[in-house]
């Protein structure tokens, strides 16, 4: 069946996420995330009573302690990222980690009170505190993390995302630290019982998703590029929702956990029993930039290690 075959294609691929960094200067670029994405739609997300958020939210959710140390004046010397046990890595702007990510995806990350909330900020703070830095966290669009990350805007891309072997071409990928589900959601009403369904001979679906997430590459092969129906994208999980809900597409394609959210938010959805792919969510990072790469993998490693990630995944994910 084909999606047991793109399973394990996948699952090859994500065996090699790139452990190591190549060389080269490190990114120093300045300034905080460009930012271009649309209003909070506020439809079934959450938390989204964050008014007027949604086009640059620059979040500081660390507290100030970092700031004031004084760190600025220390030395003079052109790095000194506020490296912790000396280590000698630089950020994009000193003494800060800036983490880019979509603030749509709970509950991994969405806007709450108007800050970035959720796993993978909590996640970030705890990485940041480890390394004497003050986490910063940039909202955009979830196409946009990459290039902020290539760039040298931000310094960590967090944002449920997943390793795929072309992502691996543009970043380098921290170890994995949870794993997500691709799942359909359809209304309670739908033909649609499976995966199957959407990949039978003769099926004419629209499906929804979020524009550049692997839920869209899946579909856009197995199922555009297969003549097997087309596909609507949304630069948001919630925006896709509401089209299924209006009946402007047949259904979603998303990650697990934010489908959970979407549908406990919204009546007369359901999502299907059966999964369309596994994949593994990572930190991406610049490949330019070895010594914050092994600093922060290494940070996150230990986060692991010591039950850290898993206590922050569990406040936010009630097992089954
Ligand atoms: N896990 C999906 C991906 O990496 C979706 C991530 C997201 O929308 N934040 O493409």
């Amino acid at each position: 069946m084909k999606v047991k075959k793109l399973t394990a294609l996948l699952l090859a691929s994500l065996m090699a996420v790139s452990m190591t960094a190549c060389g080269g200067s490190p990114a120093s670029g300045s300034g905080t995330g460009t930012d271009s994405s649309d209003a909070n739609d506020g439809s079934a997300e959450e938390s989204s009573d964050a008014s007027g958020s949604g086009n640059e939210e620059s979040s500081d959710n660390s507290g100030s302690d970092a700031e004031n140390a004084d760190e600025s004046g220390v030395g003079g010397e052109d790095s000194g990222a506020g490296a912790a046990d000396g280590e000698g890595f630089t950020t994009s702007v000193d003494g800060k980690l800036i983490m880019a990510t979509n603030a749509a995806f709970p509950p991994y990350e969405y806007v709450e009170g108007g800050q970035v909330a959720g796993i993978d900020a909590e996640i970030a703070a705890a990485i940041a505190d480890k390394l004497g830095l003050e986490l910063q966290i940039d909202d955009m669009e979830f196409d946009s993390i990459t290039e902020a990350v290539k760039g040298g805007k931000a310094d960590i891309g967090l944002a449920g995302m997943t390793v795929t072997p072309d992502r691996q071409e543009e970043v380098d990928f921290t170890v994995s630290y949870a794993t997500g589900v691709q799942v359909i959601i359809v209304t309670e009403d739908s033909d649609i019982t499976s995966a199957d369904d959407l990949l039978a001979e003769g099926a004419n679906h629209v499906v929804g998703v979020q524009r550049n997430t692997t839920g869209d590459l899946y579909t856009t092969d197995d199922i555009e590029k297969a003549g097997l129906g087309t596909i609507d994208r949304y630069s948001k999980g919630a925006e896709a929702i509401q089209a299924l809900k209006t009946g402007k597409v047949d259904c979603v394609v998303i990650d697990n956990e934010p489908a959970k959210a979407f549908v406990a938010e919204v009546d007369g959805l359901k999502i299907l029993d059966t999964e369309y792919i596994t994949e593994d969510y990572a930190a991406a990072m610049n490949k330019e930039n070895p010594a914050l790469y092994e600093a922060v993998n290494a940070a996150l490693q230990e986060l692991i290690a010591d039950g850290t990630v898993q206590g922050i995944i569990d406040k936010y994910i009630t097992a089954e």
